[in-house]
């Protein structure tokens, strides 16, 4: 089900589990601000999630509330993971899906991570 993007913060969301380590995820990435672990339902070779520590139900929330320095750390734990995949060469996208509209289903900000393959048009 699609969320509504206005909606509060809800603690008990999958990935707030997973940050707290209540459920398992198979985790490649953490730092101060962030973690990444592999999509359950993976759409390309490579699906890898990275999602803020903060409490953010989307891009829109983050971008319009976390601070400047939790806004940095996350940008560059994104491209960390990329790196660290190998994904700079020969290539990767991101996608951060926000509202109903855009397809958004789990209300914590999430980016996903694709590679591993020629992606294609960016939407199908
Ligand atoms: P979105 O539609 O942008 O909210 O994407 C949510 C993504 O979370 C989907 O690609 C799901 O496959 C993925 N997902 C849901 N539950 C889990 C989980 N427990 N571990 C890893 N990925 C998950």
């Amino acid at each position: 089900m699609p969320i509504d993007a206005t909606a509060p913060y809800d603690d008990d969301n999958i990935f707030a589990k997973i940050l707290r380590g209540e459920i398992p995820s198979t985790k490649v990435y953490e730092d101060e601000w962030a973690i990444a672990f592999e999509d359950i339902n993976p759409q390309a070779e490579i699906h890898t999630l990275v999602v803020p520590r903060g409490k953010y139900v989307s891009w829109d929330d983050f971008s319009a509330k976390a601070p400047d320095e939790e806004i940095a750390g996350f940008v560059r734990a994104v491209g960390k993971v990329a790196r660290e995949k190998g994904l700079v060469e020969p290539g990767y996208r991101l996608l951060a899906n926000v509202g109903a509209d855009g397809g958004q289903e789990v209300p914590h900000l999430h980016v996903h991570l694709f590679g591993g393959q020629k992606l294609g048009r960016m939407i199908a």
